[in-house]
Formats: structure tokens, C-alpha cells, sequence
């Protein structure tokens, strides 16, 4: 009976990881003054960066550079309010003419 070692899955204490040193923005993008579309958040060291979907990726990069391979979605707090993508809709319907 030697089963001491066991990792239990899914208890991940948030505690273990450093807090986001920017929460709620792209570290890079408040310095450089670009948009982000979705952020990532290095459990690493707690940098902030956006995800592939931004122009910028910074947080790719910030895996390149620092080499911290753990990083977490954040999803924007969106409210219901702003633009949406509309796809289709009552205009827009694809008028497809024969040549
Ligand atoms: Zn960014
Ligand atoms: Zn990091």
C-alpha cells in the first residue's frame, strides 16, 4: 500500500497563483495604446496579455519572451451593450445573380 502520491485534479487553489498586474487589460496594449480582443493571464508571474484573436498577441509573446507556458482565459465582463456581430438578418440577404 504505497499510494502517497496522488495529484488531486481540478483543485487548483487560486491562492498558488500571483494576481493579474493589470486586471481587466493587456499590460503591453495600456503601454502602447492598442486594442485587445480577449485577454490571457500568465499564472506564472501574473502578466496580462491578449490572446491571439488581438492584433497584438501579446500574450503569445509573452510566452516567447518569458517562457511561461501557463496562462489562463479571462473573459471580458461584456454586458449586454455595444456592438454585436450580426450575421444575416432581415437586409443583407445574398442576392446570387446568374451570369
Ligand atoms: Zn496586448
Ligand atoms: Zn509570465
Amino acid at each position: 500500500m504505497g499510494e502517497a502520491v496522488s495529484t488531486p485534479a481540478g483543485d487548483l487553489a487560486a491562492a498558488d497563483f500571483p494576481p493579474p498586474r493589470t486586471p481587466g487589460a493587456c499590460e503591453e496594449c495600456l503601454k502602447e495604446g492598442t486594442r485587445w480582443v480577449e485577454l490571457r493571464e500568465c499564472q506564472a508571474c501574473g502578466h496580462v496579455g491578449c490572446c491571439d484573436s488581438s492584433p497584438r498577441q501579446h500574450a503569445t509573446k509573452h510566452f516567447h519572451e518569458a517562457g511561461h507556458p501557463v496562462m489562463l482565459s479571462v473573459c471580458p465582463a461584456r454586458r449586454g451593450r455595444g456592438v454585436r456581430p450580426r450575421v444575416g438578418g432581415e437586409l443583407g440577404i445574398p442576392d446570387i445573380s446568374m451570369p
